[in-house]
């Protein structure tokens, strides 16, 4: 671990934690809570927006429900950790440098890189010009103004995922004039045991929502959609919500990424390529026992933490531990009072057990709305975020790297 030195300072050890998401959140509000006192660590967490973006709501958002202002300042205040508001536009991994909107540069000691995913809007030729994504609040609130002044006309939802069927149901609620149309490749609700699956798929066609999975979207054009093989279906409004890539950043400055631009992690979190790199949530290529992590916010927020006591550890002069991490839940809104939560093994295979209904929306909601109370919690109890189920025997690696 180094440190830089100035004449006649203390040294100091800076922490700059790339993405205040749910990962990076939870990283910079348990690492301020776990070195408050300490006048040789200083945290900075840069991100894009001083108000934190709930990605968990954002189809909520495209359908004008109002959200809560949710403000990163005021959750760092007390902490210690400062808030640069900017965009990073570079990452130099061997000089150990991010720059923020181009024209400001900031050292770090140790990095976080928490930048999250965005919609792939690259996989198919015509959605950066035709399609809305739930990306940001201010995509978000295009798809909402559209959505509003539409009146009748259909919308497609592309990509028959949990963020596709959710979107799609959240819509037709709000929305029941207008016909909602769930495009993918699968089946709604495919990963779900039967009656789970079954279950979902008699609430979307109870919202009218009409759906057709084993299809490949080859195009998106003004109007219309086009699939394999030449059929063109004819949509007001194009939602585009199949896959996520990650950043280019990490690429660029140096870090082993994987196949999706992902920064590859050891066990511990840190950058396979620079251990002085933490990786944390949708940004983070982790490998557990039952293979790669996927994106979520369940598994997106321990690692966060982890990382944060990892770094403690080590400036302490410590090793920091393995990460560990199994899944537990998936919950899937339906509207507003409707929801399926599938419990999984650690695997996140489906177990028997799964709730419906009015139960399921509370539990959904619940979910949705713990991220903030957990980290103002951390703020005065940063053990309290440290417990999450760490998967037993799935979640051994056995061939370390
Ligand atoms: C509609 C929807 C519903 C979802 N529902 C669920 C669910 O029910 N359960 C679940 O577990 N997961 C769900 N997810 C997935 C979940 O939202 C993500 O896995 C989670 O947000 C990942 O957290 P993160 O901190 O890694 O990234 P993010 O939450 O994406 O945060 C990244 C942060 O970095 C900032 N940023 C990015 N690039 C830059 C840059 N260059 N400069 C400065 N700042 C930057 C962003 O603005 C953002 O604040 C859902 C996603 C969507 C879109």
């Amino acid at each position: 671990m180094s440190a830089r030195h100035e004449a006649g300072t203390p040294t100091i050890h800076h922490v700059v934690v790339l993405g205040a998401g749910y990962a990076g959140l939870s990283a910079a509000v348990q690492l301020a809570a776990r070195v408050g006192r300490r006048q040789d660590v200083r945290v900075t967490l840069v991100n894009g927006q001083e108000r934190f973006t709930e990605r968990l709501r954002l189809h909520m958002a495209a359908t004008r429900q109002e959200l809560a202002e949710l403000s990163i300042p005021e959750l760092l205040d007390g902490t210690g950790a400062q808030l640069v508001c900017g965009w990073v536009t570079a990452v130099d991994a061997d000089a150990r440098t991010v720059r923020v909107d181009d024209d400001r540069v900031l050292h770090y000691d140790t990095l976080v890189y928490g930048l999250g995913g965005v919609p792939d809007t690259a996989a198919v030729p015509g959605v950066e010009d035709h399609a809305y994504v739930l990306s940001s609040a201010q995509d978000v609130e295009a798809l909402a103004v559209r959505l509003a002044r539409l009146g009748r006309g259909t919308v497609v939802v592309a990509g028959s995922g949990l963020t596709g069927v959710e979107s799609a149901a959240e819509i037709a609620e709000r929305y029941p004039e207008l016909d909602i149309l769930l495009l993918g490749r699968q089946e709604p609700g495919a990963a779900m045991n039967t009656k789970a699956r079954s279950y979902l798929q008699g609430a979307l066609d109870r919202l009218g929502v009409q759906v057709r999975s084993g299809v490949e979207i080859a195009q998106v054009l003004p109007g219309a959609v086009e699939l394999a093989g030449g059929e063109r279906v004819s949509a007001d409004v194009v939602l585009w919500t199949s896959g996520t890539r990650t950043s280019p950043l990490a690429a660029a400055a140096g870090l082993t990424v994987d196949e999706r631009g992902r920064v590859v992690t050891d066990t511990a979190l840190r950058s396979v390529s620079h251990p002085d790199v933490y990786a944390v949530g949708d940004a983070a290529s982790v490998r557990q026992g039952y293979g790669v992590m996927h994106g979520t916010c369940q598994g997106g927020m321990p690692t966060g933490v982890h990382a944060a006591v990892s770094i403690v550890r080590v400036l302490n002069g410590k090793q920091p531990k393995p990460f560990r991490f199994g899944y537990y839940h998936t919950p899937v809104s339906l509207g507003r009072n409707d929801a399926v939560v599938q419990f999984t093994r650690p695997d996140d295979s489906p177990r028997r057990a799964h709730l419906t209904g009015s139960l399921a929306a509370r539990y959904k909601e619940t979910v949705t709305a713990s991220p903030w109370p957990t980290f103002r919690r951390m703020k005065k109890m940063p053990a309290s975020a440290a417990f999450w189920p760490r998967g037993g025997r799935f979640t051994r690696v056995r061939a370390q790297r």
